[in-house]
């Protein structure tokens, strides 16, 4: 296997083999410079091979992938020439959405089909033609069975968030997509993490793939001021409105461990603090649209989500992520946070711990390799036998120095 570390790029769009049509359709959505990640694995692509690329949301992955992609189309078949697969619906309407603009000169027909929808939609859709397909796993499969979508054209595949994908439980369903692509094709795999599963499915559904990496200020989210503070658990919906109202954010994504903990949160802040919405997997389909429009368009600053929808919340204003409860899995605290920070901007990252969370806070600073500093709090009393839980904190970091 080939691996290579991702380098900032000195390069122009126009160094990378690209057509006029798409340089022109660079030029109107503003795209100046490749992202290190676009300059990295778009010559990679256009080759034809297969290419795992290590990008967190927020890097330009979407056109790492899709500049090639539709650089790469032929003449329409019976079914799509790519399908793309990504864990959520918000995240497989956000890269249909960013490839209808860099398709712009293109006439390709690229088209979206996740659960919650109706499906009749997505059936006329497909029965028109496409030449994208972009899905959610579990409905790509619902299409197959319905003999609605026909993969005997596909020679590009890209498992986008590939790491999310494994963790919601899609391996099942994409090793049955996958082997309905016919050989030879290409895969495309972006993942924010590179761990032993994501190699296992690589080297079971991947040929000779070149590795692209990111160097590890880039994972570990180097444009986000991050602080925890160690806070009653009675106390934490008294902190974040301290918080909002100290650090009025501009867009802040607050991030609750359970549905019903989302609810509960928005439900009590709604009542002091104007413009807040929630976000999770109960709610239907049309809402949740409707919520990120909101929140997209700044209509709502402050949005409670749960980590499986957090994570497919690409905006690019967004300035504070809050983590009122601490995720269960340390990986998931990497993807919270890089909700902010994007493309270069600065954003910043507040832990809420309980005095009784030294253990999973210590684990979360071993995996992104750094101490997380504690927030000042100024006035603001977040015990109410204080003094207590900082001393337990103290205990953990002094573990923590001679680890
Ligand atoms: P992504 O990582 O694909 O979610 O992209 C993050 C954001 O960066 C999106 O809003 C893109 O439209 C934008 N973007 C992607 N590539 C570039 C680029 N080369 N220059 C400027 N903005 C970009």
């Amino acid at each position: 296997m080939i691996q290579r570390a991702v380098e900032e790029p000195e390069l122009g769009f126009s160094d990378l083999g690209l057509g006029p049509e798409m340089l022109d359709a660079l030029r109107r959505v503003r795209y100046v410079t490749p992202s290190p990640i676009q300059a990295a694995v778009i010559p990679e692509a256009l080759e034809g091979n297969d290419v795992i690329g290590q990008a967190k949301t927020g890097t330009g992955k979407t056109a790492a992938f899709g500049i090639p992609l539709i650089e790469m189309l032929e003449e329409r078949g019976k079914g799509p020439q790519a399908l793309i697969l990504a864990p959520t619906r918000e995240l497989a309407q956000q890269i249909v959405s960013e490839m209808q603009k860099l398709a712009a000169n293109h006439h390709a027909a690229i088209c979206a089909v996740y659960g919650g929808q109706p499906i009749e939609k997505q059936l006329r859709a497909l029965q028109r033609g496409v030449d994208i397909v972009v899905g959610t796993p579990g409905r790509i499969i619902d299409h197959i069975r319905r003999g609605s979508l026909y993969l005997g054209d596909v020679v590009h595949v890209v498992l986008d968030e590939a790491d999310r994908m494994l963790d919601i439980g899609f391996r099942p369903d994409i090793e049955k997509i996958l082997r309905r692509v016919p050989d030879p094709h290409q895969t495309l795999l972006l993942s924010a993490t590179l761990d032993a599963e994501i190699r296992r499915l690589a080297d079971k559904y991947m040929y000779k793939p070149v590795e692209l990496l990111l160097s590890k200020d880039e994972v570990s989210a180097e444009t986000v001021n991050q602080f925890y503070v160690t806070v009653d658990q009675e106390k934490k919906t008294e902190l974040l409105l301290h918080l909002l109202r100290r650090e009025k954010p501009e867009q802040c994504l607050v991030f609750t461990r359970t549905k019903r903990g989302a609810d509960k949160l928005a439900d009590r802040i709604k009542r002091v603090v104007k413009g807040v919405a929630v976000i999770h997997g109960d709610l239907p389909q049309s809402a949740r649209e409707k919520v990120m429009k909101a929140f997209r368009s700044g209509d709502i600053p402050v949005l409670v989500a749960t980590d499986v929808v957090g994570r497919g919340i690409d905006v690019d204003g967004i300035s504070h992520v809050i983590n009122y409860d601490i995720p269960d899995d340390p990986e998931n605290y990497v993807h919270r946070i890089g909700r902010t920070g994007r493309m270069g901007r600065n954003g910043v990252a507040y832990l809420f711990v309980t005095p009784d969370q030294g253990e999973p806070l210590t684990n979360i600073e071993m995996l992104m390799n750094r101490t997380i500093p504690p927030l000042p709090l100024g006035e603001f009393e977040a015990h109410d036998a204080s003094g207590k839980a900082q001393q337990k904190r103290g205990a953990f970091k002094e573990l923590f120095s001679y680890l």
